[in-house]
């Protein structure tokens, strides 16, 4: 397996925002619902999900967009007010992690997408790894950084 060196970072298209990570991630996954469709513009988005406090901002300021999650409060999107890069979003129901856009990582040739979630929105054309687990919404303990968790 790839070695992810930390801190990793990444940032915007127009280089308002940077960040870095501090911990490896607790899961990588793609993320198929309507809201991901949506705010990314592409048939998902791939995320890697690190916790909170390994998440730095190291320069910039982000904008949010909240929608309504399945699991309770909202889900914010944080993304470049400059640009519009979508750079991570932050479930209320699972304060504990950030879930960063592996499209706005520095270097995302160590990313391995570990199960695919909301593939009960996915489109016809929306094309899956078999090999990887699937979860129509959220995985069963609703935390997708634990998905094994009862
Ligand atoms: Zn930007
Ligand atoms: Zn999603």
């Amino acid at each position: 397996m790839t070695t992810i060196t930390t801190p990793f970072s990444g940032g915007c298209a127009c280089g308002a925002i940077r960040y870095e990570s501090t911990a490896e991630p607790l899961m990588m996954l793609h993320c198929h619902c309507r809201d991901c469709q949506q705010s990314s513009g592409g048939p998902f988005s791939s995320f890697v999900i690190v916790p909170t406090e390994a998440f730095k901002l190291l320069q910039g300021s982000l904008r949010f967009h909240a929608s309504p999650s399945e699991m309770g409060g909202q889900t914010r999107r944080g993304f470049c007010p400059e640009c519009g890069s979508p750079i991570q979003g932050q479930p209320d129901s699972i304060p504990h992690i950030i879930a960063i856009r592996t499209a706005s990582l520095d270097d995302s040739s160590w990313f391995k997408p570990q199960i695919d979630v909301w593939t009960s929105d996915a489109h016809p054309w929306d094309q899956m790894n078999p090999a990887l687990p699937k979860f129509k919404k959220y995985p069963p303990s609703g935390d997708p950084a634990d998905p094994a968790a009862p």
